[in-house]
């Protein structure tokens, strides 16, 4: 009789998409397809003598990438204080497009994601995604408006827009991007959330990312009110709250709603989050290249909130892949969490099931760290 090799592949951490990610787990692999999945002590019993081979830290279903912008592909690398961020990609607004997104995309395939969630600035890669886009996502149609003034305008124009793209959704869906809470005046943040929760559509917005942010919606200051002036002739009002109880105040909140970042916050709004369903999508790396500060990893746990992992765009992080998000972190947070974040976290924050590694899953689809 014949037998096929048995071996037994383990990581620091295991998980097959669903339960709780294993310390101490392991895969029973026997010509190319997963036979197996438990303790390593377990499946050591089943398959006695079966060679353990270490697979580095982590084995898991392909990952998340939940934040990108893939348009900005083509722009250099930005290091320094946050209110210098925005100015940066202004003045490189000729590298931003289609061409961008495309090596953007290629770069994202090659990294070995499932799927993805993109912020797009520009119609022409709206089309691009919806047709030709080979990975399952949502890419979230960007909205920078802070002027009160054009609220109702631009609102008519972004729900247009969507309407149509929507009716040419498949593997890729369509969802809203009001930039941030300092880019978007509050009149139209709340209609674009009035109008999203009552489409089913998902939104993703940038918030309390940095102090500079805080600062300004509290008291109107900081570096920030300089670029406000760049983009609005409208006085800006501040609303006098901290940014997620801004956007709570307007509705924003919800759980089909992502916030990207989500550093500059503290228990009553993790609490909040987690009471409204509100997932969160965290990009360290970005993070540390713009200088402002680390989200509260173990808070957020504490109280439940939905997790996910992103690179941010290509002119805030090195890469556009995400485990190298994971790997940054990894040493200062329970890896388990990282692991949820990058894979069951990510495909929920974009309403997609996670693949499972069980009995019969071909080798190919189990990643590694
Ligand atoms: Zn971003």
């Amino acid at each position: 009789m014949f037998w096929l090799k048995t071996e037994l592949w383990t990581a620091e951490v295991v998980y097959a998409g669903f339960g709780t990610p294993m310390l101490r787990g392991a895969l029973a692999v026997q010509g190319g397809h997963v036979v197996g999945v438990g303790s390593l002590e377990a499946l050591q019993a089943r398959f006695p003598g079966a060679p353990v081979v270490a697979k580095g830290k982590a084995l898991l279903p392909p990952p998340v990438n939940a934040h990108t912008h893939l348009d900005l592909s083509l722009l250099p690398l930005y290091q320094g204080p946050f209110a210098g961020f925005l100015p940066h990609v202004v003045a490189h607004r000729e590298k931003r497009g289609l061409l961008g997104a495309r090596r953007g995309l290629e770069e994202l395939l090659t990294s070995g994601v499932g799927a993805f969630a993109d912020i797009v600035f520009k119609d022409e890669v709206m089309d691009f995604l919806l047709l030709e886009s080979p990975l399952p996502g949502v890419a979230f149609y960007e909205v920078f408006a802070p002027d009160p003034k054009e609220a109702e305008e631009v609102f008519a124009r972004v729900k247009a827009k969507v309407e149509g793209w929507r009716r040419r959704e498949g593997r890729v869906k369509v969802g809203l991007s009001p930039h941030a809470p300092y880019s978007v005046s509050p009149s139209l943040l709340k209609r674009l959330a009035q109008y999203a929760q009552a489409e089913g559509i998902p939104l993703m917005v940038h918030v309390a990312e940095s102090p500079e942010e805080v600062a300004f919606l509290r008291e109107g200051k900081g570096p920030l009110a300089e670029v406000y002036r760049r983009f609005s002739p409208t006085p800006f009002t501040p609303p006098g709250l901290t940014p997620v109880r801004h956007l709570h105040a307007l509705g924003v909140l919800g759980p089909h709603t992502l916030l990207v970042h989500g550093v500059q916050v503290d228990e009553e709004e993790v609490a909040l989050l987690a009471e409204t369903g509100t997932k969160v999508v965290l990009c360290p790396r970005s993070n540390q290249n713009l200088e402002v500060g680390e989200a509260p990893i173990p808070l957020y746990a504490r109280y439940g909130v939905e997790l996910a992992l992103g690179t941010d765009s290509r002119a805030s992080s090195p890469d556009l892949d995400v485990r190298q998000e994971a790997l940054f972190l990894w040493g200062k947070v329970d890896p388990r969490l990282l692991v949820r974040a990058l894979t069951r976290g990510g495909y929920r924050a974009l309403g997609l099931a996670t693949p499972r590694i069980t009995r019969g899953t071909p080798v190919s689809l189990v990643h590694s760290l």
